[in-house]
This record gives structure tokens, C-alpha cells and sequence, in this order.
């Protein structure tokens, strides 16, 4: 984890005028990660120093820390003088628990931990929606897996509160809930100027609303989220098992729907299965539709990166695509955790061209040392491999293997292609079909006729396979 953080400095170096980076980075330390990776701590020499970032690099920091720690959400100061009050103070977002639901004790917990309340509150906001100008429709790749979530998001756009509402969308971590929730805020935003958008993570409404109550300013809290037009809220995971806060957030969900008010709510999963998540909320969430974004296949995978590579001017051959795509088989968030590994490399020795065996490096997490963790269920470079020469035997690319034509000659090399994987990965019918997209008995049907073709005398096929064998060897 500690090495990025090197990355994250040689890319604020190269934005910011020396005078700037020297002054105010150039003592900042990482400290450590926590929560999963999800809270970075700096290290910084000074209160001061802690302020002026703050102030006025925030967005340049987070920016680049995002590139290197994609799954870092909170960014958090240590001072490094010994003994400074100021020490744990965190930006924006405090890990408050309300474990029990009694509001007396959070609130205790929260003043016992020192923390301003009034850091976290919306009129430090400048602006009230919280949008990421990166999570727009433009930059959202829309394939398979979030076919259904995306048409919703359209629908909704087009007619605000009165189609879906609310809509719960929920999948597992990394697949573009947060920025699929942005893009609507975004495109409403450009449609209707007028109205009053306001995206926050259930984090943020609970802080909120802590900090409402703590100064006495709990009708403004209300009449505040009353008042907005599209309300997104992301993670409502995060306010289960926190009664007040549920509570609160059931009133404005209530007013905010009778008066068709757009809604919509992200969550780690169905709202049936969110533990400790009160019945009549979870009722009101199914008022609407839920919908989820499933796990990406590969050619869901592979046009997202292929989207990324481009946007980030990478030249990577098709092998190198078809290899991360296959390799990195988990999330979004993972594939760009690669993906600005390889820019970051690429862009510290441009003169030397991005090699295969740094990709593999790459993948296999050794490169830099891993935080991205890489599930796979098939050889990721095997299955590249194999994708890769069938390409050069057949003269077919990767996408007319993994395409649909039924074109004589691509349908062969595809056949051509599952049957290698069944036969020299050991692979199972399904997990071949995965990589095809395609069921188990079509793998089935192709490898049968790859092998009845060489019995039969097809030679050149049986070469083809034999000069296959021989370079994965
Ligand atoms: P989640 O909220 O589901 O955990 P995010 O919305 O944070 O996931 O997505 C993780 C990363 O992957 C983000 O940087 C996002 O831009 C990117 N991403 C996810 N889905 C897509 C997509 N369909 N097209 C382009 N980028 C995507
Ligand atoms: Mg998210």
C-alpha cells in the first residue's frame, strides 16, 4: 500500500508548480490504510500544513490518491508533532458508530472523540449536490451487466418522481452504483437546472443529521432534505442498525414521495437481505423497483477497459486488453486499479514499451505490491494466450472469436478457440462457456467437432492445434 503512495506524489508533482508541491507535499507521509483500504491517513508536518490542503488542494489530492487507492473513500490527517489535539481529525466524513440506536450515546461518542460536528455539515458544501464531474452517462460504458439498471436511470431522467420511485439499485462493490446514481443527478441537473439535486452517501446523511441535532438545528436538517427535488443516497447499507437515523431518513423518504420527489438509493445488496434495516423502510424500498447490476462478464469487462485505455491514451495491444480483461474478473474499481498502474508505469518510462511481463507482474500484484485483489477463476494468461493465437493461425481478431458472427471462418476459430481451452487449460465446460459467453453444451458441441474434424482427416486444423499446443508449452 505504501508504494502508491510514491505514484501519488510523482503524479501531483507533474500537475502542480514546484513552489506548490515543495511547500506543501513534499512533507507528507503516508501513515497507514484502514477499513479495507477504504480510509487513507496521511502524514503532514503541521496543523497548517493539514488546513492549506484541505483548503486548497483537496480536489488535486484526492484525485490522484483515487488513481493509485481506487477504493479509498476517506482521506484522513496525522499530525506528526507529537501530542497536537488536532491529530485524528478527518476530512469530511467521521466513522461515528451507532451501534445501539441510542442517540444519547452516539452523540457522546461523537463530542468524547472531539470531532467538530460542524466540519461534516452541508454548508461546507459549496455545491449542494455532491456530484463527481467524472461520473457522467459519457464516461459510463453501458453493457450487459447494467443493461437494466441503465435503461431505468433513462427512464427516471426522462420523467422525475413519476415513473420508478424510488428505484434501489444494488450490487456488489466496484460495478458503477455511484456513478451510475451520478449520471442521473448530472443529466436531471442539465435537463432542469432548476431543480434541487442532492447526492449524499447514508454516511453523510447520518452525520448530518448528527450534527443537526448537536446544534440544535434539527428543523433546518428536515426542512433542508424536504426540500430537494432528486434525493440520491448512496450506501443506505451504512444506516443499518442506526435507529435515529433511520427514523429521520424515513420521515423525508415519506414527504420527498408523497410529493413525487425523485428517490433513489444504492445499497451493497437487496434491501431484503440489509440486517438491521427497519421493516418499514425495506417495505418502502420495494414500493418502486430494485434492480441490480450483476457481475460483469468478460465482454463487459472488455469494453469498460477498452473505454478506459482509450480515454487514457494507453496503446495496449489486444492481447494485453483481452489478458486484463480475463485476468482482473472481479470489478470495475479493480480494472482501473490495473489500468492506472499501467499508466502510471507507462508514463514513468515512456521511451520503453509496456512489455508483456510487466503486465503479468501487474496482474499478479507483484509489480508495486497488490491492493487490488484479483479473483480468477480461469488461467487469466492462458486464456489470453490462447485467444491470441487462434487470432494469428485464424487471421481473426479477439472480438470476432468472442463475437457472434456465424460466418464460416469465425465460427471455425472460435470452435478452434474453446476447444484449446477445454483441452489445454483443463478447464470445465462452464468455465469455457464463461469465457465464450456462451452455455456449456455449445462448448461441448465444439469441441466434439474440432475432434471429429482432425480424425477426419483435417490437417490443417490439426496443425493449427499442434502449433498451439506447442507455444503455450
Ligand atoms: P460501486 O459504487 O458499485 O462500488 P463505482 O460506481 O464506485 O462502484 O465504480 C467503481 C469504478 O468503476 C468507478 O471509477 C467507475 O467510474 C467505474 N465504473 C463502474 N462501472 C462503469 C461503467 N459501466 N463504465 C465505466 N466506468 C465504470
Ligand atoms: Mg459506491
Amino acid at each position: 500500500m505504501k508504494d502508491y503512495w510514491q505514484l501519488v506524489l510523482t503524479n501531483l508533482k507533474s500537475n502542480l508548480s514546484k513552489s506548490n508541491y515543495d511547500a506543501w507535499f513534499s512533507q507528507v507521509q503516508f501513515s497507514k490504510t484502514s477499513n479495507n483500504g477504504r480510509k487513507l491517513v496521511l502524514e503532514v508536518p503541521s496543523v497548517f500544513n493539514k488546513q492549506y490542503l484541505e483548503k486548497k488542494f483537496n480536489a488535486d489530492l484526492k484525485k490522484a490518491v483515487l488513481k493509485y487507492y481506487p477504493q479509498v473513500i476517506h482521506i484522513d490527517y496525522q499530525i506528526s508533532e507529537k501530542g497536537d489535539s488536532q491529530k485524528e481529525i478527518q476530512d469530511g466524513i467521521f466513522p461515528i458508530q451507532e451501534n445501539s440506536g441510542n442517540l444519547k450515546e452516539t452523540l457522546k461518542k461523537a463530542e468524547t472523540r472531539n470531532i467538530d460536528l460542524n466540519r461534516n455539515s452541508f454548508n461546507r458544501t459549496t455545491n449542494i449536490h455532491n456530484l463527481n464531474p467524472k461520473y457522467t452517462f459519457e464516461n459510463f460504458v453501458e453493457n450487459n451487466s447494467n443493461q437494466l439498471a441503465t435503461n431505468v436511470a433513462k427512464a427516471i431522467i426522462a420523467r422525475p418522481g413519476t415513473h420508478y420511485n424510488p428505484v434501489f439499485l444494488y450490487s456488489s462493490v466496484g460495478l458503477g452504483k455511484t456513478h451510475l446514481l451520478q449520471a442521473i443527478g448530472h443529466k436531471i441537473m442539465e435537463n432542469s437546472p432548476s431543480l434541487k439535486i442532492k447526492y449524499a452517501t447514508s454516511e453523510m446523511f447520518f452525520n448530518h443529521f448528527i450534527a443537526s441535532i448537536q446544534n440544535k438545528n434539527g428543523n433546518s436538517f428536515q426542512e433542508y432534505y424536504r426540500s430537494v427535488d432528486v434525493l440520491l443516497i448512496d450506501d443506505i447499507q451504512f444506516i443499518s442498525g442506526k435507529e435515529a437515523t433511520q427514523e429521520a431518513f424515513f420521515h423525508a423518504f415519506n414527504e420527498l414521495h408523497q410529493n413525487n420527489k425523485q428517490i433513489v438509493i444504492t445499497s451493497d445488496k437487496h434491501p431484503k437481505s440489509l440486517a438491521a434495516l427497519e421493516d418499514r423502510l425495506i417495505s418502502r424500498f420495494e414500493w418502486g423497483i430494485v434492480i441490480d447490476i450483476s457481475k460483469p462478464e468478460f465482454e463487459d469487462r472488455l469494453s469498460v477497459l477498452k473505454f478506459k485505455a482509450k480515454k487514457l491514451n494507453l496503446n495496449l495491444t489486444e492481447s494485453q486488453l483481452v489478458k486484463i480483461a480475463s485476468g482482473v474478473n472481479s470489478n470495475f474499481r479493480d480494472l482501473e486499479g490495473v489500468l492506472n498502474r499501467i499508466e502510471a508505469r507507462i508514463k514513468l518510462i515512456p521511451d520503453r514499451a509496456f512489455e508483456d511481463f510487466e503486465l503479468n507482474k501487474i496482474l499478479s500484484g507483484s509489480s508495486l505490491g497488490s491492493t487490488v485483489s484479483i479473483s480468477v477463476n480461469y488461467t487469466p494468461k492462458s486464456t489470453g494466450q490462447i485467444l491470441t493465437l487462434v487470432g494469428q493461425v485464424s487471421n481473426l481478431s479477439t472480438e470476432e472469436i468472442l463475437g457472434t458472427s456465424r460466418q464460416a471462418d469465425i465460427a471455425g476459430g472460435r470452435q478452434l478457440a474453446m476447444y484449446c481451452c477445454k483441452e489445454f487449460l483443463g478447464l470445465s465446460l462452464p468455465a469455457v462457456g464463461k469465457v465464450f459467453k456462451r452455455d456449456h453444451t455449445t462448448i461441448m458441441h465444439a469441441v466434439k467437432k474440432v475432434n471429429k474434424a482432425v480424425e477426419a482427416g483435417d490437417t490443417n486444423l490439426a496443425n493449427k492445434i499442434a502449433f498451439i499446443k506447442q507455444s503455450l508449452a
